[in-house]
């Protein structure tokens, strides 16, 4: 070999600098991978597909013998915890007063800490995060502070967390929380705080591009109002607070009715609309069957106050998209509302469905 090569190696070698490269292509490599992952990240759709594949990276990557996700859901409850023994999902759950005793640290400082550095920062360790033994346990991080943890438990290899690998992992739960922030803002952008149905705007949004699917793909599509029978009686009599638990409890027998392609929303007060997709070729008997399964969920639906179980009826009317024939999302709005009157006026407690001419099939009641 050259010999005037092997000096300049000899050189660079002494100077540092091939270290340095060998370190930089390391530090590239890094980079690389947390690019990919985050572009991975940001294109999922859902919460949980989102702790999930952070999830997967960390214990492929690492190999550690547990591993947490946990955070506050967005709207209150109980906060989500997710725990993986090695490479499975674990059933279990820390104390609710663990979870916010393990964030605690991060509320003054929001960094990742590695080793003996979450121990000694919390003040009394509960028994059951010391069983966990994270070795490294990285914050979630929102506007208002932390709202969640990663945690990482010991290697299967045994070896602790070197800098380089504490700064992926911070890295990457970085993304996880923005990731996480900018779905829980879109969730609670398009849904209704009190019932967690879809807001009016949303559902209107569905209808117009469920029509011009239609318009592409002919086919129909179901519209069904409901309207809750003499709540302001209700409201009256029980109170308002009553009136809400019943709301929700509406809701979720609705939404238990439906398919869950279905869209229901709620359309403020006590009014409520579904969307509901691919109804195949019998399409008017589906609607109404799907309409009375919908009434009488609700109807035996305990709302339990105090020391009673009440109940609510509803009144629904039901219409069809069909936007090639004249009947766009205006118009099936208009219609299945007409139809809901109708069923007012005739008793409540009923569905009505609306037909090509005026209302071609009145109120069904079985009881
Ligand atoms: P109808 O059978 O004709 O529909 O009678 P109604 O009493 O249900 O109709 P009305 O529109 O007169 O009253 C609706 C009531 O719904 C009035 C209002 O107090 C109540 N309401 C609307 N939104 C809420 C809410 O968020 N919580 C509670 N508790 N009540 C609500
Ligand atoms: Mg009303
Ligand atoms: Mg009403």
């Amino acid at each position: 070999m050259d010999a005037s090569f092997l000096k300049n190696f000899e050189a660079l070698s002494k100077s540092g600098a091939l270290d340095d490269l060998a370190t930089l292509r390391r530090e590239n490599r890094e980079l690389e991978m947390l690019v990919n992952d985050a572009s991975v990240l940001l294109s999922k759709e859902h919460v949980e597909e989102l702790v999930e594949y952070a999830s997967e990276r960390l214990r492929e990557r690492f190999a550690p013998v547990r591993t947490a996700i946990l955070y506050r859901p967005p709207r209150g409850g109980p906060p989500v915890m997710r725990f993986w023994r090695l490479m499975d999902e674990a059933a279990e759950r820390f104390d609710d007063e663990t979870f916010e005793t393990l964030l605690e640290p991060f509320s003054q400082s929001p960094r990742v800490l590695v080793g003996d550095e979450l121990s000694s920062s919390v003040v009394i360790m509960p028994q059951e995060a010391e069983a966990f033994g994270a070795r490294l346990a990285a914050p979630l991080l929102g506007p208002d502070g932390p709202y969640g943890i990663v945690l990482l438990a010991s290697k299967l290899s045994g070896g602790e967390y070197p800098a380089t690998e504490a700064i992926y992992v911070d890295r990457l739960v970085r993304f996880l929380s923005g990731g996480i922030q900018n779905r829980l803002h879109y969730e609670s952008m398009i849904t209704d705080g009190k019932t967690g149905l879809f807001t009016h705007d949303y559902f209107m949004r569905r209808l117009e591009g469920e029509s011009a699917r239609l318009l592409r793909r002919p086919g129909r599509a179901g519209l069904i109002m409901i309207d809750i029978d003499h709540f302001k009686r209700f409201n009256d009599t029980w109170g308002h607070q009553a009136g809400d638990v019943a709301l929700i409890r509406v809701a979720e027998a609705v939404r238990g009715a439906v398919r869950s392609e279905d869209i229901v929303a709620r359309f403020g007060g006590e009014e409520f609309c579904v969307l509901a997709v691919d109804l195949g070729q019998r399409q008017e008997e589906t609607l109404m069957a799907l309409a009375e399964r919908i009434r009488e969920a609700v109807k035996a639906a305990p709302i339990p106050w105090n020391d009673r179980v009440l109940s609510v009826t509803i009144s629904v009317g039901c219409s069809w998209l069909d936007p090639a024939r004249g009947r766009g999302p205006e118009r099936g709005m208009e219609l299945a509302d007409r139809a809901l009157y109708s069923s007012k006026e005739t008793g409540r407690d009923r569905c009505t469905m609306a037909g090509y001419g005026l209302l071609s099939r009145a109120s069904l009641t079985r009881d």
